[in-house]
């Protein structure tokens, strides 16, 4: 069946159209005034200095890595509960990832779990803002501190998220946003480096364009460098996004808020956490969660009822340690992450983007409800009854 209620759309106005346009009517369609305002808005907003625009988070996640000198060998700790380019770029540069697991609210990297994994390999540890819930990085950057390792946020899916007064991004030594069209503000592909560190930041500016210092001549090369660099039409795209950021998040935060209403009336069903102690969530996505009666199979068989019924959905994150390409380095996890095996199978992605409205929200909820009935009577409930799990 066509899917009738997107899983995510992008939000996107004349003005941005004719933001983009405008620059094609010029003979500056890479590196040039758009790109600097663009860079500018997003270090502004995060709260630090440097802003480097990339063409894809994944992109800046490399060259954050290889800007802190993270290369074979090392060991560098992150979530398995994330999106996979995390764990990829590192494999990029032969590190190692070496997988934590997770709290079972905001499902954020634990502090707690984080110590035992250091050892005399670490070299970094990269933090994400799940599902734009803000982690509160206060314990993790005490750790870091006392190991002499850097932080790298993967804040891919929380600009706007804050925590303690302080934004997404711009809390750790570097910070990384992306702008595919099912986040929160989108370039189409995109990314952007924010960090305080002026070193940091000139070794990633010349990294995204072929190794090149500004300081250099044009075929004067120190560094190994790429072709990462994100053109003025995506920057032009960015720049006017970003003028409605605050509007954005706030229409995110009444639709997230709406879903959640709705939700009350499904008991086997947990809503996200909309709010942080001292923080603000950005919402990204809406992603529910299963009460623990219900098994990864029956889960399944909800997210094909909705799809069935024309609703887009998505199973996410599957743990990265459980992937193929990285069972060799799930060793010393294996067993090691209960919270992120427990979570991750329970969990389903609805429908969620700017201009959701009522209508389709309670259409999503009333479907889920149906799918929850046919999980309950298929083979794969009573197989997790009958194996004693209880909520
Ligand atoms: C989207 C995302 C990325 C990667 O961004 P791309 O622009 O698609 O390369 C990285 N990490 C997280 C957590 C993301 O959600």
């Amino acid at each position: 069946m066509r899917i009738r209620i997107p899983l995510s759309a992008p939000d996107v106005s004349e003005a941005d159209i004719d933001a983009v346009v405008s620059v094609l009517r010029t003979a500056r369609l890479s590196i040039g005034p758009k790109m600097e305002e663009f860079e500018r808005a997003v270090a502004d907003y995060a709260g630090v200095r440097h802003g480097v625009a990339v063409s894809s988070g994944t992109a800046g996640l490399h060259l954050s890595l290889r800007a802190l000198g993270i290369g074979e060998g090392d060991e560098v700790i992150l979530p398995s509960f994330t999106f996979i380019a995390a764990a990829h770029v590192l494999l990029y540069e032969r590190a190692i990832p070496v997988f934590a697991d997770i709290d079972a609210v905001t499902l954020n990297l634990d502090p707690e779990k984080l110590e035992e994994l250091i050892t005399p390999r670490t070299r970094g540890i990269v933090v994400a803002h799940t599902f734009g819930y803000p982690a509160d990085l206060r314990g993790i950057l005490d750790i870091a501190l006392r190991h002499g390792l850097p932080v790298l946020e993967d804040a891919c899916e929380a600009i706007g998220a804050e925590s303690h007064g302080r934004r997404a991004g711009g809390i750790g030594q570097v910070g990384v946003f992306a702008f595919y069209p099912n986040k929160p503000i989108t370039t189409a592909e995109g990314g952007m480096v924010v960090t305080d560190d002026g070193e940091l930041a000139e070794t990633i500016r010349a990294l995204r364009n072929q190794g090149r210092k500004d300081t250099d001549g044009w075929s004067d090369h120190r560094l190994l460098g790429y072709n990462y660099r994100l053109s003025e039409l995506h920057c032009a795209l960015g720049a006017s996004q970003m003028l409605r950021l605050d509007e954005i998040l706030r229409r995110r935060m009444d639709r997230a808020l709406r879903y959640s209403r709705e939700l009350q009336s499904i008991p086997e069903v947990m809503a996200p956490p909309l709010v942080a102690s001292d923080g603000r969530v950005c919402c990204f996505a809406f992603v529910v969660r299963l009460t623990d009666e219900f098994t990864q199979a029956d889960r399944d068989v909800i997210h094909e009822y909705l799809t069935e019924h024309g609703i887009g959905c998505g199973r996410y994150f599957a743990p990265i340690h459980r992937q193929p390409l990285y069972a060799r380095f799930a060793e010393r996890t294996r067993g090691g992450l209960p919270v992120t095996e427990h979570v991750s199978v329970r969990t389903l992605a609805l429908p969620f983007f700017n201009a959701i409205t009522d209508g389709q929200i309670a259409e999503v909820c009333e479907t889920l409800r149906e799918g929850i009935g046919r999980a309950r009577r298929s083979g794969a409930h009573s197989t997790a009854a009958d194996a004693g799990c209880s909520r």
